[in-house]
């Protein structure tokens, strides 16, 4: 029996590097080793952007493609529409029960995310709305409706996880043993920083390099990207560790040049608008592949809806099987 895997996206816009390298490349790589579920979490991307319905729908679209083109495979994932499997609202109720407001207002994720919603939420988060501050619990209902047993994700979801397999236990606790508890996977790059240097590379931060940025977009963005504000001149010796040009380059680039990269750089032997065009010439070499399939997927609408539709489909049987149980359980099995 192959184990079963839920993870998603949320439909915010479309994949960047973080969710490349974070986890949709380990999903490409374990693909046929588990019974696959990927949510495109509309539901969850509405709770902050409830007054943006277009940009979501836009998006569910958008994030089929990008995870199509970079070789998610329909026949071993299936891709599904949050909102078309109502059993994970109604989960999420019976959940909501389980979780003290104190211990989601205190969940570091959401945490992080407020302070960066200000203008949404207040200064103090203040404005929050009752759906965003419950996202962990409709996140994860979106986990065990599928009884998810291994979660592939970048780390800033580590928290929710952990809130996940909180309600999970509370909940075998009081109804008995249903439910199981989902174990995090993470990449060897669970967390890729945005060109801006901060920690996260985000689609909300206005800090990424996306999957379909043409070359003009690519070489703009890495003109710009933050590198040692120490060098001043061409000649200056500098860090690579703080400079997001060389963080790309362990990317996208051999280990052979980076070393090369990394000593010239140091020595004060290279200028930073070389290394930069490198970089550019690396990450479209890299890009270009995932360009091609995207536009054979841009051509062909009808095929990201039948993958949509079909996957949608199998995952409400199993939405509607662990439902099932979970109202024996809890004794409103009328
Ligand atoms: P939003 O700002 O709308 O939340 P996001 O860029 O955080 O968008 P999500 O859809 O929330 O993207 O995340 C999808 C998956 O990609 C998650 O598993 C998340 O951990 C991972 N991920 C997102 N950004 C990064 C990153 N910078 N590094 C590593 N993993 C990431
Ligand atoms: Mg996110």
């Amino acid at each position: 029996m192959k184990k079963t895997i839920l993870t998603g996206l949320r439909p915010t816009g479309n994949l960047h590097l973080g969710h490349f390298f974070g986890a949709g490349r380990t999903w490409r790589d374990i693909q046929d080793e588990y019974d696959f579920y990927l949510e495109i979490a509309d539901v969850q991307a509405l709770t902050d952007n409830f007054d943006n319905p277009e940009k979501v729908r836009k998006n569910v679209y958008e994030i089929t493609k990008d995870l199509l083109s970079i070789g998610i495979k329909p026949e071993n994932v299936h891709f599904f529409i949050q909102s078309q499997i109502p059993e994970i609202a109604e989960l999420t109720v019976f959940y909501s029960n389980l979780v003290t407001v104190s211990r989601l207002q205190r969940n570091p994720t959401v945490k992080t995310e407020i302070a960066q919603k200000k203008e949404l939420f207040g200064n103090d988060g203040e404005s929050i709305t009752y759906g965003f501050l419950g996202y962990p619990v409709s996140q994860a209902a979106d986990i065990t409706c599928f009884k998810g047993e291994c979660v592939p994700v970048g780390d800033d979801q580590l928290p929710l996880i952990e809130q996940c397999r909180e309600i999970v236990r509370k909940f075998n606790n009081i109804y008995g043993e249903t439910l199981k508890v989902p174990e995090p996977l993470l990449s060897n790059t669970p967390r890729i920083k945005g060109l801006d240097g901060n920690e996260k590379m985000g689609k909300s931060l206005g800090n990424a390099i996306y999957l379909v940025d043409d070359e003009e977009t690519i070489k703009k963005k890495i003109m710009g990207a933050l590198t040692d504000t120490n060098k001043i001149k061409k000649d200056d010796p500098a860090n690579p560790d703080v400079c997001m040009v060389y963080y790309y380059h362990k990317l996208v680039n051999s280990e052979e040049n980076n070393n090369i990269i990394c000593n010239e750089c140091k020595k004060g032997a290279r200028g930073c608008v070389q290394c930069k065009k490198e970089l550019i010439t690396k990450m479209n070499e890299f890009l270009e592949p995932i360009r091609e399939k995207r536009k054979y997927y841009d051509n062909n609408p009808n095929e990201v809806n039948k993958v949509l539709e079909e996957g949608t489909k199998l995952a409400k049987e199993k939405a509607i099987e662990t439902m099932k149980e979970v109202k024996k359980a809890m004794k409103i099995d009328y």
